[in-house]
């Protein structure tokens, strides 16, 4: 760890608990990984049909800086037709992903020593995300009591001088949860009253199950100090592909495109054309793709709900579940070790999400039900669910 060519920033380990779970899943022959949040759908044919064949026609060099401009516009009408927002040119920003993106706002954004504010249980990578940015993160604890709606008290007690930007995500990774829009309001208010940036990570639009997904910045007041993190990754199983958007005030576009051109450049050519055309398609790719892991969390919640010692509440969006073992007297970190060896199913403790965390377990549905039946059975055997 402490080698004299590695920068001493990274002497600690610096590991996810997703690179450490990886590890994990090749321990036995029989193993069924449900810890990464990796669709098993693969991109639809057409969409990489039509890719390609831009790519065989030249589509293979840096594009414009901002994006491919018919990419940009896709962007722009999925908006408009989506959610009635009206989107400008200069306030779409291409990025090789959500990832990318999150750190490109929060490098462009962040002063050092600036705080930002998390809702919890969080997306693993936005505590060092935020750190390599020099900003300091800010744990804001969602219960599952209160449906894991972000508490309006419990945010303002958090909010400092030095408080620049709020996290929000929902459909959210990884409780499977989604924020009302009577919450959006408040969070809204709040925002507004400490001027305060919505950072929204918009990965899981397509997976709100319950109630039709509605953007942050369509909420009255909120278009001038929200930041939207658009991607392709799971609305369509364009994970490997690295591809999304940014949608912000032209003036935050602006510093983003310079901070990338010192990143990445420019987004990969061949995966902005995939995405345009995925946009394209949605009305028929997207449906049959969400209604398949829509069946799995179903019935992924049916079967925790029947075993002793393990509850989750009712999905309301994305492929995960998210499911509280407190009742078994161990931690979530022992429960997700017991269920590796004696289940051989692989799960990611809760605390890897954060503090609040604490007494769930993560599961992702990314196996059919067939596969998913099997882990539970193998799961509801073991001595701590008797
Ligand atoms: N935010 C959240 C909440 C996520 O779950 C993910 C992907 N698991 C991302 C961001 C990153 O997505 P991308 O593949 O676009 O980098």
């Amino acid at each position: 760890m402490g080698h004299k060519f590695i920068s001493k920033r990274y002497w600690t380990d610096q590991s996810t608990a997703m690179g450490a779970v990886d590890e994990l899943a090749k321990l036995y022959d029989d193993t069924i990984d449900l810890s990464l949040g990796d669709p098993d759908i693969i991109t639809h044919k057409s969409i990489m049909d039509k890719a390609f064949a831009d790519g065989y026609a030249g589509h293979t060099r840096y594009t414009d800086f901002r994006g491919d401009p018919e990419l940009r516009e896709e962007i722009a009408k999925f908006y408009k037709e989506e959610y009635d927002v009206n989107v400008e040119d200069e306030e779409v920003f291409i990025i090789a992903g959500g990832c990318v993106g999150m750190y490109l706002i929060l490098e462009s954004i962040l002063n050092d020593g600036d705080e930002v504010i998390m809702q919890s249980p969080y997306f693993v990578p936005y505590v060092q995300q935020i750190e390599l940015a020099r900003g300091v993160p800010i744990e804001l604890a969602t219960l599952e009591e209160e449906n894991f709606q972000v508490n309006p008290d419990r945010l303002k007690s958090l909010i400092t001088p030095k408080t620049r930007a709020v996290i929000i995500n929902t459909p959210n990774n990884p409780t499977g949860n989604c924020q009302s829009v009577e919450t959006m309001k408040e969070l809204a208010k709040i925002a507004i009253e400490h001027d305060l940036i919505i950072i929204a990570d918009d990965i899981y639009t397509a997976y709100s199950f319950s109630e039709p997904f509605v953007p942050f910045m369509s909420i009255e007041g909120m278009r001038e100090r929200t930041i939207t993190i658009n991607s392709a990754s799971k609305d369509f199983a364009m994970t490997g592909w690295r591809i999304g958007a940014i949608v912000a005030p032209a003036e935050i576009i602006k510093i983003i495109q310079q901070v990338n051109e010192n990143v990445v450049f420019t987004a990969p050519s061949i995966s902005q054309r995939a995405y345009m055309y995925a946009l394209r398609d949605r009305k028929t790719l997207q449906p049959p793709m969400i209604e398949e892991y829509k069946k799995r969390v179903m019935y992924g919640a049916s079967r925790v709900n029947d075993i002793k010692n393990m509850s989750t509440l009712q999905p309301m969006g994305t492929l995960y579940l998210w499911i509280n073992v407190k009742q078994t007297g161990l931690s979530c970190e022992e429960v997700s070790d017991l269920i590796l060896k004696e289940a051989h199913v692989v799960t990611i403790a809760g605390t890897a999400f954060g503090k609040s965390g604490a007494g769930y377990i993560r599961i992702c549905c990314t196996v059919g039900v067939d596969k998913l039946k099997l882990a539970f059975d193998r799961i509801e055997k073991m001595g701590i669910f008797n």
